[in-house]
């Protein structure tokens, strides 16, 4: 699987989100600690970010994304 770039930093240090509270095994546990995996927490927002940056920490989304402002306007 090709590494996505952080759109903040451009760094290719980069996990997806899970979001929920997904059933936390040993295998899970390990990808979290090398930093694969990233927990959202159970908050699921209309404007959810998939990805997250372990070097500065960004959320970021790797679908083309309107910006909130725009979601809220419709524009
Ligand atoms: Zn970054």
């Amino acid at each position: 699987m090709p590494r996505i770039k952080c759109p903040n930093c451009n760094s290719s240090n980069t996990c997806r989100i899970m979001y929920g509270e997904p059933a936390v095994d040993e295998k899970l546990e390990a990808e979290a600690n090398a930093g694969r995996v990233h927990f959202g927490g159970c908050v699921v927002s209309f404007d959810d970010p998939n990805r997250h940056c372990n070097d500065c920490e960004t959320d970021f989304d790797t679908k083309a994304r309107r910006s909130i402002d725009e979601e809220l306007h419709g524009r």
